[in-house]
């Protein structure tokens, strides 16, 4: 099949099948098929780029040359950006052809994808139901199969999460292997892309391509590359597989906690060892995170000001006001919550008791992890403490939307990588997420025994 057979069939995929998710905001389809005339050119004449003619589709809080990027919000809904993502120019080069643009939360703040000024995506498994966010758009892309592979980010569980109500696989790459580079900033210290496909050996070779060091990012590890599909063929035998007694609390649905543990005695079969172990600060970890990730959105979303870029409100008599109405008017409730927050605990007089404390919070979150990953390989549990919950369920209650990231927030805080592998059905046909954490740079391991597993 040539590559622009294999785009038209998605693209018409898309056009008869997305009126009912809403997992795009802007399809690609000229650009689409020329690049899949471009790599079957390319193909003719011998190259071998590892992913050329595979389509795709970004989400999109990354940039993309001529083609609009919204991150979701009103406040970027005309906004065309002059330059790609490192991650899109990345998987540019490997040879893949861009279908569209990816709905998701407003600037990736949610946990539903509801709170997208473009809509709400629907979950492919029943179209009650939210797919999860904020990367909800391309969990359901590529779980509908409008998509083979999707990029997402992951600032507190966005991959891992609609990846988990969705039931395909996602990894949240370890900080600093994926550039953040033309990615809309949320939480810059959490914030981090990966990939999102039906298996872990999908996420591995979009991982080949996407992970590497980028001078434009200071914060990109300079051993960021890695060997992810060559790696896949490690065996699971002899690893360490820590079990945190700390997963398995009030909050967890018991059809998800059978699921999980049952994925958890099949990596046992398979020959891995089972170890318990203790995180005894992940319980504060959601408040940790509710304090930093604002903190730094506030910071980050200061660039937001109606004059260089972004919506500009028309109707202003001076300076101040512009900035105001541009800002009320481009941004939606969740995202000017997230800046009042962030605003506050940064405040002089609130910073020691939030900001500051938060941060210590953070070190030891850290060091929970460092302690356990002395004594095991892997740490094991569930991805979310529900299957996918209904539209509008969690809407006018933001804590217990927070509560969606219970499981997946202190990899994050951590910076340590984490995938999360469907597991099984519940009785009303939902799919359920396993999560497995690794240490730093263990993304490779994550893969491999995901690889396994499946
Ligand atoms: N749901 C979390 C939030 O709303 C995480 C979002 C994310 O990872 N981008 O902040």
């Amino acid at each position: 099949i040539s590559a622009v057979e294999l785009t038209t069939v998605f693209l018409q995929r898309i056009q008869s099948l997305d009126s009912q998710l809403q997992s795009f905001i802007t399809l690609n389809e000229e650009g689409a098929l020329a690049s899949a005339r471009r790599a079957d050119e390319q193909r003719a004449a011998g190259s071998v780029a590892p992913l050329l003619g595979l389509p795709i589709a970004h989400k999109d809080i990354f940039s993309t040359r001529g083609l609009r990027t919204t991150c979701g919000s009103r406040m970027l809904e005309n906004y065309v950006p002059p330059f790609d993502a490192t991650v899109v120019e990345r998987l540019e080069q490997a040879g893949t052809v861009v279908l569209g643009k990816l709905n998701m939360d407003e600037f990736a703040m949610g946990s539903s994808n509801e709170t997208s000024h473009y809509g709400a995506v629907r979950n492919p498994w029943d179209t009650r139901l939210v797919p999860g966010g904020s990367s909800g758009g391309s969990a359901a892309a590529v779980a509908a199969g409008l998509a083979p592979a999707a990029t997402g980010t992951d600032t507190g569980g966005s991959i891992r999460q609609p990846a988990a109500f969705c039931g395909i696989t996602g990894l949240k790459p370890t900080y600093g292997r994926v550039s953040r580079y033309g990615m809309i900033a949320f939480a810059s210290s959490l914030d981090q892309a990966g990939p999102m496909a039906r298996s872990a050996e999908d996420c591995a070779l979009l991982m080949d391509a996407m992970a590497g060091h980028d001078p434009r990012d200071s914060t990109s590890h300079p051993r960021a590359a890695g060997e992810f599909s060559a790696g896949l063929q490690r065996p699971v035998q002899g690893l360490r597989i820590g079990v945190a007694e700390e997963f398995f609390i009030d909050g967890l649905d018991t059809q998800v906690a059978d699921l999980v543990r049952a994925a958890i005695a099949q990596l046992e079969d398979m020959g891995a060892r089972i170890v318990p172990i203790h995180l005894p600060h992940n319980a504060v970890a959601v408040s940790a995170y509710y304090v930093l990730a604002p903190a730094e959105a506030s910071s980050n979303l200061a660039r937001f000001d109606g004059v260089r870029y972004g919506h500009r409100s028309r109707d202003v008599d001076n300076l101040q006001e512009l900035y105001l109405q541009s800002r009320f008017e481009g941004f939606g409730a969740e995202v000017r919550r997230r800046i009042l927050i962030g605003t506050y605990v940064l405040s002089a007089g609130y910073y020691d008791a939030y900001y500051l404390k938060a941060q210590k919070v953070r070190s030891l979150i850290r060091e929970d992890f460092r302690r356990a990953f002395a004594e095991v390989d892997l740490i094991a549990g569930p991805t979310t403490p529900t299957a996918a919950f209904a539209l509008g369920a969690k809407r006018e209650d933001p804590v217990s939307m927070y509560l969606a990231d219970i499981y997946t927030i202190a990899v994050n805080l951590a910076g340590i990588p984490a995938l999360n592998l469907p597991c099984g059905f519940t009785r009303e046909g939902l799919p359920v997420g396993m999560q497995l954490m690794g240490n730093y740079f263990a993304d490779e391991l994550l893969l491999a025994v995901g690889h396994a597993y499946q």
